[in-house]
């Protein structure tokens, strides 16, 4: 009889989905370490099936691989190829983000990160003379794409690292989506999607890292079905005659963007409008996106973007002068972290 009861129990679990046990996986992707969670009865072939988009959308993106379909489009620059759709739609989103942005994003920064070094192992501040060569070709507006035809112009190369990751959240939201997971978080070095809310019925806690150390948090915000994404200057950088040099490029200089802002967090509804296999680029791509463009654009800018009201999103700024401004749309869902010594302001 008690044996019964046990088996029950355990069925009964089982088939409620709320068992408590999520299934998780660790992965090493996108040269950062991804952690995904998810509860359900879905669960796990969610977390297997969102591991394999990944690896996929890795060995499609990475340009520092010569198999992938990314560095195939960047050597044949100067004349059309035909891309996947995947790769068409993320070029052409890609591209509404420059035009969006004023140019602050653009992933045709390829050929100045090589002239820093970043793609590589030895990183430099590179000569003047040589950024002035390249920076004509950082222009987003010379690709041409028509279906799946892309041509980028002789010189041109594109990097897809400042919105390959928050594609792969839109892509992990539809898989979770498609297989019933009611409840996940995801994190992709920097990029996060929870979907619904903890399996307790409260919302995801999402730190937002101080920007200026290790430990610690700048805020912590209490998200549902929303990206999160955080681009900071303290992610990638090296130290040259004593300064310091970050990945974040303003495609204005060539230089690493001085704008005044330590990281920028850009919060999205996840509104599971990505349909297909591989997913469409949505809001997640659109967070990472932004993320990199604010960080360039600095608080100003960023804000007077926010509230041009375009796109929908919100943002957590944390500035070089220990501010953290949050906008509107986040009141009631962050929390101040205490020990941080950050002044905070909630703009309107
Ligand atoms: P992370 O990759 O650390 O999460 P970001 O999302 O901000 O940070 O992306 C930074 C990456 O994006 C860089 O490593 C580079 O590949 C690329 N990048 C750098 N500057 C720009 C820019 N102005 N526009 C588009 N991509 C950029
Ligand atoms: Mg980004």
């Amino acid at each position: 009889m008690k044996r019964f009861s046990v088996l029950l129990l355990a069925l009964v679990l089982a088939l409620s989905g709320c068992a408590r046990k999520p299934a998780e996986a660790q992965i090493f992707a996108m040269d950062t370490v991804m952690e995904l969670t998810a509860y359900g009865s879905g669960a796990e072939k969610a977390v297997s099936q969102s591991e394999e988009v990944i690896r996929s959308m890795d060995a499609m993106l990475d340009r520092t691989s010569e198999q992938s379909e990314v560095s195939a489009l960047n050597r044949s620059a100067g004349a059309p190829a035909a891309v996947s759709e995947t790769l068409a739609q993320l070029l052409c989103a890609a591209r509404d983000y420059a035009a969006a942005t004023d140019g602050s994003f653009d992933i045709t920064i390829a050929p100045v990160m090589d002239a820093w070094g970043f793609t590589g192992e030895h990183q430099q501040v590179p000569d003047q003379s040589v950024l002035d060569r390249l920076l004509p070709l950082v222009d987003s507006r010379l690709i041409t794409l028509e279906g799946t035809t892309a041509a980028l112009a002789e010189g041109q190369s594109v990097d897809l690292g400042g919105i390959a990751k928050g594609y792969v959240s839109d892509c992990v939201e539809a898989v979770f989506r498609e297989n019933g997971v009611e409840s996940g978080k995801i994190s992709l070095g920097g990029n996060v999607y929870v979907r619904g809310s903890k399996p307790d019925g409260s919302a995801w806690r999402v730190g937002v890292r101080d920007p200026r150390g290790e430990f610690g948090y700048a805020c912590i915000l209490t998200l549902s079905d929303s990206y999160a994404v955080t681009s900071g200057g303290y992610e990638r950088y090296f130290t040259q005659d004593g300064k310091t040099y970050h990945h974040i490029i303003d495609p204005a200089t060539g230089y690493p963007a001085e704008s005044g802002l330590l990281s920028v967090t850009v919060v999205a509804d996840a509104n599971g409008a990505s349909e297909g296999s591989p997913a469409a680029p949505g809001n997640g791509a659109m967070c990472d996106a932004f993320s990199t463009a604010l960080f360039v654009m600095g608080a100003d800018a960023a804000l007077e973007f926010w509230r041009s009201g375009d796109y929908d999103f919100d943002l957590v700024l944390v500035t070089e002068d220990s501010r953290v401004l949050v906008t509107g749309g986040l009141e009631g869902r962050f929390e101040e972290y205490e020990e941080s010594g950050y002044a905070y302001e909630v703009i309107h």
